[in-house]
């Protein structure tokens, strides 16, 4: 019988989080914006509070500051007086974390924030328009060192705090086995691992990052963590279990592929929970000597997705 299952290779994936969402009165005006989704971090993850304003000697309280666009290149000034630049200063900061703090498998950041957000900052022009909207500097800084690291903040963390868990724990994964400079078997070793999670949130990607996984690693790891950071659809899950059973098909009796395709139709009448799918098919991979499909991620979560997934309703699950 094969006995093989996913191990993942870090139990407590190492997140930044920003020290104003942990409660920390460490904001420009003295204030914090605690989140409740962000202390729970703690118990699933290795938390690293960073406030890069606040370490980087701004000081608290302290001027507001903004991204700036000039010069075809972004700075950090003050709201109320444009020629405070602290670009430098954040800069250093954002270097010097870096090394301190390797690997880092993801960030949690104040949105909107010109240093920690993860995507909503606004970068303004000269006359004071907003431009578009991007990563804070120190956030973009580790998204430069390490790439493919999953950002979120604090309100698509309360949103989905197993989705962005799942993300991290395949990143720590990645990071485990050289990231970027991963030599190739083990860049095919963590395709084939998470093979059937990517089918499940986005076949489009699974296509593409397979074709890049060894020509481009960077934009591989890229778009596997984009594609991780949309959550899995019935759809989704659907794809998933459907390529699952066909491996199984052939190597098991008519009666065992049943007890699967009921737990299956349990799980799309709302009576079971995906877990249940899941737990059903490590056993029946095991059974049939399918290897490949008993060391898929996607039946194995990680503890802290399990660890950050609401309380079920009912049993549903889906
Ligand atoms: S958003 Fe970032 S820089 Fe601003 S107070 Fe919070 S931790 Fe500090």
């Amino acid at each position: 019988m094969v006995t093989t299952s996913f191990t993942w290779p870090v139990v407590r994936p190492r997140v930044v989080v920003s020290r104003c969402l942990l409660g920390e009165a460490v904001r420009y005006d003295g204030d914090h914006r605690a989140s409740e989704a962000a202390a729970a971090l703690a118990a699933v993850f290795e938390v690293v509070p960073a406030c890069p304003e606040a370490e980087a000697g701004l000081g608290v309280p302290r001027p507001p500051v903004q991204r700036v666009a000039g010069g075809g290149e972004v700075r950090v000034r003050g709201v109320e007086d444009p020629g405070l630049d602290v670009t430098a200063a954040l800069a250093a900061f954002g270097a010097g974390f870096v090394q301190r703090h390797v690997p880092v498998h993801g960030m949690v950041g104040k949105a909107r924030s010109p240093s920690c957000a993860a995507g909503d900052s606004p970068l303004f022009d000269c006359a004071g328009r907003v431009l578009e909207e991007g990563a804070g500097v120190f956030a973009a800084a580790l998204r430069r060192a390490w790439p493919g690291l999953p950002v979120a903040d604090e309100a698509g963390l309360a949103r989905a705090p197993a989705l962005f868990a799942g993300q991290a724990a395949v990143f720590a994964h990645w990071q485990s086995l050289g990231g970027t400079a991963a030599p190739r078997e083990a860049r095919l070793q963590f395709h084939a691992a998470h093979r059937l999670r990517l089918l499940a949130h986005d076949e489009a990607v699974l296509c593409r990052a397979g074709r890049l996984l060894l020509a481009d690693p960077a934009a591989y790891i890229e778009s596997v963590m984009q594609a991780l950071a949309r959550p899995p659809d019935t759809a989704g899950h659907e794809r998933a279990l459907a390529r699952a059973r066909r491996r199984l098909a052939s190597g098991l009796p008519a009666p065992r592929l049943r007890a699967l395709d009921e737990v299956v139709a349990a799980w799309r009448a709302g009576t079971a929970r995906l877990e249940a799918v899941r737990e059903r098919l490590r056993e029946l991979a095991a059974e049939a000597g399918e290897a490949d499909l008993a060391g898929a991620s996607y039946l194995w979560p990680h503890p802290a997705e399990a660890g950050l997934s609401p309380a079920p309703a009912g049993c549903a699950g889906r």
